[in-house]
């Protein structure tokens, strides 16, 4: 019998968090009410505790975000020598860095991420984004992007609600280094650590009007998007409104870059390390609850080692342990909103419907908020749902190959191209499946790496244009 430590709760302390009852938009440096007065409630999804009402921005609103990002831009932002931008871009990274504890806080309530998580990812890699690009803002002219590279002007910027503040931080910091001004639109769900940023901006000095902040749900995001006065729209988000978006700027010159959805491979060979392959599996697929773009949420294992693999992962997920995200302890958190416990929930049936064997360890789930168990699946067919529309959630089907041609060709047959996953000790056969894999990101022997100095993005669905690095910085300059 394996012995399964017991440990006593360790909840991180939600003081240091200064929660308001009512938040309202940041426009031109300032906390203002919305044109018609509308709000909705942004909840906690472990508890269902309602935290704050938030402002609904309406088309009134995202106009004066517009005006003032491009007052902004042409009066202040614009002119300001790149070094200059680059000293706001320190100052907000070191900002971030010394109120790290509070955004990781507010991030896990909005959220129901596991505050090891948003503590240890998420908020230091907000800060390592901006410090990254603020060693850009005064190099872009030797940067090979010819003689004094101009920014766009404006940018709309729309997110997701898996990583908030990550998500924000991926979107402003090229777009400020590059001497745009933006109007950002987080999601409906997870607005809060938005506009604690927007405090923060307050704090660091920012000049009015160079990062405007309007919540709302869909409604502001297509008000924002059809706005004749932004010159960039950079969308984060689900792949079938990505394809509005794109229809909808369809004969406009407004620039465009996709981050969708992915249904990412991750490829075991019989000669990988499979205690270290086994973490990697856990990684790529439970951490941030699944809700993360890029999640190896399919499993191809060479034959040979199915069995063991089976075991080895089995015996893992049984010590996962599943609750209270603001616990130091949890590994698993609550699913992010009501709506997508019942995407996950639905797809999972259509699994056990089509004749896919499901697993799942035992685990006490909470009474209150939304949950979901960790998932396997077994005896899935690539012609299965779970093996070809994105969950977005705790589940992972598993598959099988015998020779790397086929786990390239299974590995590819998906609409989607954003990551991959290979596990061998063969340094030849990382190169050859790097070569073959569709996907923007393919990870050798580790999986869920990010680093603000790499570019992320995807093929096919999964959409188009990069983020971070060098190659993130060219869809903000008119080059
Ligand atoms: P979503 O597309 O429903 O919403 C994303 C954002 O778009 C939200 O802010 C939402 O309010 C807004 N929005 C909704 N309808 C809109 C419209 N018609 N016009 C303009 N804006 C609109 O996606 P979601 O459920 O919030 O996020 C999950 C999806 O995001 C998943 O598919 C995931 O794969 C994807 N994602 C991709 C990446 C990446 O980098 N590729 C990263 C994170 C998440």
């Amino acid at each position: 019998m394996t012995d399964v430590w017991e440990y006593a709760p360790a909840p991180e302390s939600r003081d240091v968090v200064d929660l308001r009852s009512e938040y309202g938009l940041f426009i031109d440096g300032e906390f203002v009410e919305p044109a018609a007065g509308g709000a909705f409630k942004t909840v906690n999804p472990a508890t269902e505790e309602v935290l704050a009402a938030v402002a609904q921005a309406d088309a009134t609103d995202v106009d004066r975000a517009v005006t003032a990002a491009r007052r902004a831009q042409t009066e202040v932002w614009g002119p300001m020598p790149g070094a200059q931008r680059a000293k706001y871009l320190y100052r907000l990274a070191r900002v971030l860095q010394e109120r790290a504890r509070e955004l990781a806080v507010l991030e896990t309530l909005d959220n129901g991420k596991p505050i090891k998580e948003s503590r240890d990812v998420d908020v230091p890699m907000a800060a390592a984004h901006f410090f990254s690009h603020a060693g850009w803002a005064d190099k872009l002219d030797h940067a090979g992007y010819g003689l004094d590279p101009r920014p766009l002007g404006v940018a709309g910027q729309i997110i997701p609600w898996n990583f908030p503040l990550l998500m924000a931080a991926w979107k402003l910091a090229p777009a400020l280094a590059t001497g745009n001004t933006t109007v950002l639109k987080p999601a409906e769900t997870t607005p809060l650590t938005a506009l604690l940023l927007g405090e923060i901006l307050q704090q660091i000095d920012l000049p009015p009007g160079v990062v405007n902040i309007v919540t709302g749900a869909g409604e502001t995001g297509r008000a924002l998007v059809e706005h004749p006065g932004v010159d960039k729209i950079a969308f984060t988000g689900s792949t079938s409104v990505g394809k509005q978006i794109q229809r909808a700027l369809a004969g406009r010159p407004t620039r465009l870059t996709l981050e969708l959805g992915g249904k990412a491979a991750n490829i075991i060979f019989d000669d990988a390390a499979l205690d270290q392959a086994v973490e990697g599996i856990v990684n790529g697929i439970f951490f941030n609850q699944g809700h993360v773009c890029c999640a190896g949420s399919r499993l191809l294992v060479q034959e040979s080692v199915l069995e063991p693999v089976l075991d080895k992962l089995k015996r893992r997920l049984g010590t996962l342990r599943v609750g209270d995200p603001l616990d130091k302890n949890t590994d698993l958190g609550a699913i992010n909103s009501s709506e997508q416990l019942a995407r996950i929930t639905e797809l999972v049936d259509s699994g056990v419907e089509q004749g896919a064997d499901r697993w799942q360890p035992d685990c006490a789930l909470p009474d209150r908020g939304y949950w979901f168990a960790p998932t396997v699946f077994t005896g899935v067919s690539q012609s299965h749902r779970i093996a070809r529309e994105e969950i977005f959630g705790p589940v992972l089907s598993v598959l099988t190959f015998r020779t790397p041609d086929e786990a390239v060709t299974k590995a590819n047959n998906t609409p989607y191209g954003l990551s991959a996953g290979v596990w061998t000790e063969k340094g030849s056969r990382i190169l050859w499946m790097a070569q073959h894999l569709r996907a923007g990101v393919v990870w050798a022997n580790t999986f869920n790496r990010f680093d603000p100095t790499s570019p992320f993005g995807g093929y096919k669905e999964s959409g188009f244009g990069r983020e971070g690095g060098r190659h993130g910085l060219a869809h903000y300059l008119a080059v």
